[in-house]
């Protein structure tokens, strides 16, 4: 058998992912250990249905989470980083923020460390899901959401501490800034650089996944010189890096009278609000959306409820040099060790991990054996609470259920 061996790059900075790789995995606190050990179940079997002996994942455990604490005494390690770096590719269940420990959360700070810079959101319908939509097959989105900076970079003051007076007093004397007495402070930095390379990728994911549009959602109409400029850098990008491959909203009206060209994806814009609207009335006019941290939270979120919730929604953060695949979902602490919740959201986060290996046979098995598994009407409680005549199976039954119909 083949020495186990872990993923490396060639002069291309294209992934070299060796037959026999070895992956480090984060099992996550809460529901985490349910939903890993369905997930792990799930790939193991679909690239050994994909590739026989041939290719296997050698699972390589890291201690970050109420695990490395216990371990260790550490939440998230110097050294568990240094693995991430170094094996390239890495999947994860979600982590407890730890209360009062001066963190302000495992999963923010394991993204800005590694400078895990885009959030990939995938939101697409899997049929027969429930779903409130009246038409969800229409619903076929990926969302980029900016990882490392506007209000999530954590700059900020609290009410009536001397920082937050500071603050206030530099801003009114120096800025002539009009300020409510003792307000709370929290800075919205926003770059031309972190938006310029979040935009890039989303472009790159569209031209590969052959998407029509890449729509930059913002708030410029409000926040001009962080959001306003967010929607501009992205336009930018776009005509420096992608020219051949894209055209502008209004180039659409005023060069190709509305019709779009062969091979072109069109780059829009929407205000954030109006956005949250149009999803809902029309999915089909989006497809990749590119947008700011905050903002990205909030869709992700209702993005998930039209496709069967945050059970179905699997996820990806990356950089240029490493990528963690993680469910959207936290621990949700009352069902612990129930085995009851939904393990598809990591389940589906593991075939994005497969593809973005190349492992593409193993991650499409996933996803038709998931989909079968959903339609045999055998479905953990928050599917089952959807679906009329339902049978409520256990997280561990669902995971098994999508291994058989590998067969
Ligand atoms: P949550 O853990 O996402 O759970 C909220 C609700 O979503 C659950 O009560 C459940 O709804 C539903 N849900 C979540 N996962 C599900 C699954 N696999 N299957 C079916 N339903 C699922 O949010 P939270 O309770 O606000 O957060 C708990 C902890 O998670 C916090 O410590 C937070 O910091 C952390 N967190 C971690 C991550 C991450 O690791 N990436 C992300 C978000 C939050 P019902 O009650 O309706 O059944």
């Amino acid at each position: 058998m083949n020495k186990p061996e872990k993923i490396t790059k060639n002069s291309n900075g294209e992934l070299v992912v060796p037959d026999h790789v070895i992956i480090p995995f984060i099992e996550g606190d809460g529901i985490g250990p349910d939903i890993w050990h369905a997930t792990r179940t799930v790939i193991d079997g679909a690239v050994k249905t994909a590739y026989g002996e041939e290719r296997k994942i050698f699972w390589h455990e890291l201690f970050v989470g109420e695990k490395g604490f216990k371990k260790d005494g550490q939440w998230l390690s110097d050294d568990a980083l240094g693995e991430i770096r170094e094996h390239m590719v890495a999947i994860k269940g979600p982590l407890t923020t730890p209360v009062g420990e001066g963190m302000r959360s495992l999963n923010v700070s394991i993204r800005q460390k590694l400078d895990l810079f885009a959030c990939i959101r995938p939101v697409k319908y899997i049929d027969p899901v429930p779903s409130p939509m009246k038409n969800p097959n229409k619903i076929d989105m990926v969302i980029f959401r900016e990882n490392t900076e506007d209000l999530y970079a954590g700059i900020e003051w609290a009410s009536g501490s001397p920082e937050a007076e500071t603050v206030s007093t530099f801003l009114k004397e120096k800025m002539g800034a009009s300020l409510p007495e003792k307000a709370g402070i929290g800075i919205k930095p926003m770059s031309a650089k972190n938006t310029k390379r979040l935009v890039a990728k989303a472009i790159e994911y569209a031209i590969e996944n052959k998407y029509p549009s890449v729509t930059l959602m913002h708030k410029g109409n409000i926040m001009k010189f962080t959001e306003g400029a967010f929607r501009n850098w992205g336009y930018e990008v776009a005509i420096e890096s992608f020219r051949d491959h894209v055209i502008t909203e209004d180039e659409l009206y005023d060069t190709y009278d509305g019709r779009q060209p062969a091979g072109k994806i069109v780059i829009k814009d929407r205000i954030a609000d109006m956005l949250f609207q149009q999803v809902l009335l029309r999915p089909d006019e989006f497809g990749v959306i590119a947008t700011p941290n905050l903002n990205g939270d909030y869709i992700s979120d209702a993005l998930a409820a039209q496709v069967g919730g945050l059970g179905m929604a699997p996820g990806a953060n990356i950089s240029n040099e490493c990528a963690v695949f993680e469910a959207t979902h936290g621990t949700a602490p009352k069902y612990a060790g129930l085995d009851k919740v939904n393990p598809s959201s990591l389940i589906l986060s593991g075939a994005m991990m497969l593809d973005h290996m190349g492992w593409k046979v193993a991650a499409t098995l996933i996803r038709s054996s998931l989909q079968m598994a959903v339609k045999s009407g055998k479905v953990t409680y928050d599917l089952a609470r959807q679906i009329q005549g339902a049978t409520e199976v256990t997280c561990s039954a669902f995971g098994d259920a999508i291994v058989r119909n590998m067969g």
